[in-house]
Order: structure tokens, then sequence, then C-alpha cells
């Protein structure tokens, strides 16, 4: 049995839920959670924004753990590996994008918390594709958020062709933009924090942005205007 926690209704609390996930399947990975970052998506998802959610649901898809199973079929992992996963816990891979490395395309991918039982638990299962290992070294505590929130403000460095040399604003220094500040940082780039939030000022300069916003660049871009000067 896989103990988790769940909601039963629109903004319910989390209450302790126990399910049988059945047979592992053999391109399957059981993953034993050691940490679950918290995404607005999980949110609205358990308050059901976005579509007619289906209770019991467990949420939970920023997950850090190590492999406990494997099935038949996977290869590539081992007993103890530590490792992540994010929105999506399965993909077809029979289609052009999965042929081509771009799965987080796929039409047919399987997220993690919509039809099925995510992180919030002590065990959770995914195939193994949509699992990737956890370097050496990395604090696990803190990895959650780079399976959600930090690959997607990183796919657009990548996808836009970002040189270390090129000047990048990040605007909004909320769940997204402090991991883009760093990210984009550690590029090499120069890098600007646009926020309407004097108090995010030392925060945001901490986690990489070499300069801030000013009042009337913000009004500029129909933001309020702010103490940053
Ligand atoms: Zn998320
Ligand atoms: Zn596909």
């Amino acid at each position: 049995m896989i103990n988790a926690y769940a909601a039963f209704e629109p903004k319910g609390k989390l209450q302790p839920y126990q399910y049988d996930p059945g047979e592992l399947g053999a391109d399957d990975v059981e993953i034993e959670v050691k940490f679950c970052g918290v995404c607005h998506s999980d949110v609205s998802m358990i308050d059901s924004e976005w579509m007619p959610t289906k209770y019991p649901i467990v949420a939970g898809h920023e997950v850090i753990g190590v492999i406990a199973k494997i099935g038949r079929n996977v290869k590539g992992f081992e007993l103890g590996d530590n490792v992540g996963l994010g929105w999506h816990s399965a993909y077809c891979e029979n289609c052009s994008y999965c042929d081509s490395g771009d799965h987080n395309l796929c039409s047919r991918s399987r997220p993690t918390i919509i039809g099925r039982h995510g992180g919030f638990a002590d065990k959770v299962r995914a195939s193994s594709i949509s699992v990737v290992k956890v370097p050496d070294g990395m604090d696990l505590a803190s990895a959650g958020p780079l399976f959600c929130g930090g690959i997607t403000v990183y796919n657009p460095l990548v996808q836009f062709g970002v040189k270390p040399t090129d000047k990048v604003a990040v605007i909004g220094i909320g769940g997204l933009g402090h991991m883009a500040l760093q990210f984009l940082n550690a590029w090499g780039c120069e890098v600007t924090a646009f926020t309407s939030t004097a108090a995010k000022r030392d925060e945001a300069i901490e986690m990489g942005a070499h300069t801030l916003s000013a009042p009337k660049t913000l009004k500029h871009l129909g933001l309020p205007p702010t103490a940053l000067t």
C-alpha cells in the first residue's frame, strides 16, 4: 500500500489516504519519496480550478526520492539512485516529439497528478522515461522545484539561444523568477530583475540580479511604481 495525503473535495484539507498501486508496470519505477515541492498547480488541482478534479486527489509533482522498485524492462536505473519526477509521469514514446527528445510536447503525455496519484506520499510510481537522476552533491531538500518551475524557465534559455554575453531581464520574482535569476547569473548573463515589490530587493540581488528595475521603467511596462531606485 502507498500512504499518501489526499484532498477529498475542492479546497479540502489534505488527509491521510492509502491506496494500492497494484503490480509494478514493466516500464515503471517506484520512487520512495524523500521530499516534494509544493507548486501552485498542486493547489489549482486540489481546488478544482482547471477542470473538474477527480477526488480523492494526491497532488505533488516536484518529487525527489530514491529508486525503490524497478520494472523488468527498465534500463539505466539502480535501486537507491537519487531521482526526481516532475509534471509528467509517462509519454507515448511513439510520436515525432518523443522521437526527437521533445517529450514535454507529447500530446499523449500523462500528468503526474491528473488521473493518477502524485508525490504527497511515501511512494510514487512513474514510467522510467519521465524520471531523471539527480546528480551527486545536490541538496535534495531544495531540488524538487527544479522539476517544474525550474525546467519551465530553463527551457527558454535553450530555445532562444541565450548566450553568456546577453543582457536578460526577468519580470516578476516569484516561484519561477527566482530560479530564472539563478540560472541566468550562473550562465554568465547580465541580469536585471523587474519587481514591483521593494521587499524583494535584497533577495533578488542575492539570487543573482546585477541590477533592479527603476520605477520609471516599471510604469512604462504598466506595473505599479516601486521604491526600488
Ligand atoms: Zn508545477
Ligand atoms: Zn509522444
